[in-house]
């Protein structure tokens, strides 16, 4: 069977893991949570990087860190997952969805400004499949109204976008290492706070609402409780693993990039048929194969897909059925303007399967199987 996903294991991480259980402290913020938060802020030239249990508590981080209140609007795409929006929704915000663009399937830079009333207080770009939005006009539409950017950047770790790491763009970035993302620590995330304004508060944000770093750091005698937060530290032992893997990201990397290439050549001539449509990776945009998706003609054709492929031993997968039309889509949030191609172009996407440990010899069954069903 060809899996959709599997997380990729290199062989170092047991070494740094075990050397993690040889510190003796395998809470949070320990040897290998400073040295995952310094690779980081050196790979990418970010001020301050946190490490996070997961990139849902890095968005919560940040939605605390916007101090946002009840009633206030936060503006996102409908096509993203759901901790995109509750990590807002906890802190009694109301969301409103924006259209996708058809193109990258991210939010569409040209709607953004209708949606903006005296309650919104950050725009949230999702970077879908690791390919970036278009953040020079999203940020300028935020400064134009005095609004946060927080970029969802879970998809998004070593892609760029006009030679900016993503993350490193917006007031706040927040990565994901859930274990079906490029880099992984089982669950983990990571907080990326680039308006300096906003950086006090969050090391205090992350420790529970103490003022343990600085205490950590023999800043302060004793640490005690200063403002609200959470435990968003992850364990030593996790962190030790995403180390590993952090220090050998380009092999994983260049083998997600192969793997993706392979599809997407083997796609065009498919495409240029007009059986089916390719990913879309936009000039200025250096993408970090974390996703192949194509797009069929209809929900429908690809049910049938989905299942010629599943009868191979093929596991294909949908994504996002978007936010608005689920259950508590039309309780926390509305959709504003028109769903032109939100619903209609997620109904017809569908991801190939892309992992570390895919051989070219699984992914030329996949391509295979894609003709045959097209009868090529
Ligand atoms: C994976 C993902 C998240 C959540 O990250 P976790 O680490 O699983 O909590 C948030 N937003 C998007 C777009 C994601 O793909």
């Amino acid at each position: 069977m060809i899996r959709f996903n599997e997380p990729p294991f290199l062989g170092t991480e047991v070494e740094y893991i075990a050397d993690a259980i040889r510190q003796k402290h395998i809470a949070g913020g320990g040897k290998y949570f400073q040295l995952c938060c310094g690779f980081l802020e050196q790979s990418f030239g970010a001020d301050f990087v946190r490490l996070t249990t997961s990139g849902t508590d890095a968005l919560e981080a940040a939605a605390i860190l916007c101090d946002i209140k009840p009633g206030d609007e936060v503006i996102m795409p409908s096509f993203t997952f759901v901790s995109t929006a509750n990590a807002f929704v906890l802190r009694g915000a109301r969301i409103v969805f924006v259209d996708v663009r058809p193109d990258t399937m991210n939010l569409d830079e040209t709607k953004i400004e209708a949606a903006i009333t005296e309650k919104t207080k950050v725009i949230v770009p999702v970077h879908y499949a690791g390919v970036s939005c278009e953040m020079d006009e999203i940020c300028a539409v935020a400064k134009r109204h005095g609004l946060f950017v927080v970029e969802d950047a879970a998809q998004g770790i070593f892609a760029e976008y006009k030679g900016k790491s993503l993350g490193t763009i917006g007031d706040i970035g927040c990565y994901s290492f859930h274990e079906t993302k490029n880099i992984s620590m089982g669950e983990g995330g990571a907080l990326l706070v680039n308006n300096p304004a906003l950086r006090d508060r969050a090391d205090v944000i992350c420790n529970k609402g103490t003022n343990r770093a600085d205490f950590a750091r023999g800043l302060v005698d004793k640490y005690s409780w200063t403002d609200v937060g959470s435990s968003y530290l992850p364990g030593d032992l996790n962190a030790a693993y995403l180390y590993a893997q952090l220090l050998d990201h380009e092999k994983i990397e260049k083998k997600r990039k192969d793997i993706w290439n392979r599809y997407h050549n083997a796609m065009i001539p498919l495409a240029e048929e007009g059986l089916l449509e390719t990913m879309c990776v936009p000039d200025h945009c250096e993408h970090n194969a974390h996703t192949y998706y194509i797009k069929l003609a209809s929900a429908g054709q690809r049910e049938e897909l989905m299942k010629y492929l599943s009868q191979r031993q093929i596991v294909s997968a949908f994504h996002f059925v978007p936010l608005h039309s689920a259950p508590a889509g039309g309780v926390y949030g509305r959709f504003c303007g028109e769903d032109v191609y939100t619903t209609k172009e997620s109904d017809r996407l569908l991801r190939l399967p892309l992992h570390y440990n895919l051989t070219d010899t699984d992914a030329d069954a996949v391509i295979g199987a894609v003709r045959a069903f097209f009868g090529r």
